[in-house]
């Protein structure tokens, strides 16, 4: 071979070589699949919930596929992703509360129907926890039991009939639960290849965890309903401290949270407890910035955004629009992107 040709050999090599590590850049895409805050349901949002896609260009950094939380109309709004009930590699659970779990038996009950014979989903979450006035929030006991009305109506059995495949406890069989105990210091609580899951306790409900996703394509902080382990003023902030030691160096955080509208100086008529359990937006800008955020992503909003009512208490001086919320945050000093939660609100990392 000749020299010319030995170089345009080389140079078709280099240019295979490069296509191929394009392809291959590793990416991550974190979707809000619902916004709402608490029990009440604003103009047919989904609950809390928040897909985290990571993989690579080649496939559209789909290769991993983790949901946080599963609050009600989870499946729709995945649906509207493409992503299954029998894609999901893992689900994690942040709490007890409805909102965030009211679409775990829909999510489990279609892996059921037709992913039976595929592996087993883990549903990480915290093991069972006492809280001191004596009742037992239980993780374990929600997802044994999330299949038994369904159980108890008979569908399952006629389903099994159809088709022997399906699992014989119903949905409940087809979870595996992964439990741990949250605590102040940040531990691994699942990995797959690149892709590493960090949980901290955070004070909301007893059991409450927050977590993080590191990937090589970049960080993200799911935090659920996380705030101060100080349940009211005076305190140096509503957020978290066990979050923001979690969230330190992390490029994206997902956070619910409360405008300052609704407070007790105000006249809602929420009362202060409920106002002071969720981390306010001016302290969660302050907080994002200590923490080097560069995206923060509010999502579980208290009111939700053009809402007259949060539940049984009235939003004063009318709705409120993302520029409401964003300035807030701004003005607490974070001068990175805010994205003001609405359903399948994404991003993606690294950014096109
Ligand atoms: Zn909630």
């Amino acid at each position: 071979m000749d020299r010319r040709w030995l170089a345009i050999v080389a140079g078709m090599a280099t240019a295979i070589w490069a296509a191929t590590s394009v392809q291959a850049a590793p990416c991550l895409i974190v979707t809000l699949t619902g916004v709402q805050s608490g029990p009440p349901i604003h103009e047919g949002q989904a609950g809390a919930g928040t897909l985290v896609r990571y993989g690579d260009d080649a496939d559209n950094c789909s290769a991993v596929r983790l949901q946080f939380d599963t609050g009600r109309g989870t499946n729709q709004r995945l649906s509207q992703l493409g992503v299954t009930a029998g894609q999901l590699n893992a689900i994690f659970l942040t709490h007890m509360h409805s909102d965030h779990t009211e679409g775990l038996a829909d999510v489990l009950l279609l892996r059921w129907n037709y992913d039976s014979a595929g592996p087993k989903l883990d549903i990480l979450c915290s093991a069972d926890a006492k809280s001191p006035l004596g009742h037992v929030m239980s993780c374990s006991n929600y997802v044994a039991r999330v299949g038994e009305a369904f159980i108890a109506s008979g569908e399952i059995a006629q389903r099994r009939a159809e088709d022997k495949s399906r699992l014989a406890g119903g949905p409940s069989d087809i979870a595996n639960v992964v439990m741990f105990a949250p605590s102040n210091d940040p531990q691994v609580v699942w990995s797959s290849g690149d892709v590493k899951v960090t949980a901290v306790r955070s004070t909301h409900i007893p059991g409450h965890a927050s977590y993080r996703v590191d990937t090589p394509a970049g960080s993200v902080v799911i935090a659920g309903d996380a705030g101060n382990d100080t349940f009211a003023p005076p305190r140096p902030s509503s957020t978290s401290a066990q979050v923001e030691r979690l969230a330190q160096g992390a490029d994206v955080i997902v956070h619910s949270t409360m405008h300052p509208v609704m407070g007790p100086d105000h006249d809602s008529g929420m009362p202060a407890p409920v106002y002071h359990r969720q981390a306010g937006t001016a302290d969660l800008g302050a907080m994002a910035k200590r923490t080097g955020a560069k995206h923060l992503m509010l999502t579980h909003l208290a009111p939700a955004l053009g809402a007259v009512r949060h539940g049984p208490y009235k939003v004063p001086d009318g709705p409120l629009t993302e520029e409401h919320y964003a300035k807030v945050v701004r003005d607490a000093g974070f001068s990175g992107n805010v994205v003001v939660g609405r359903d399948l609100a994404s991003l993606r990392l690294p950014r096109k």
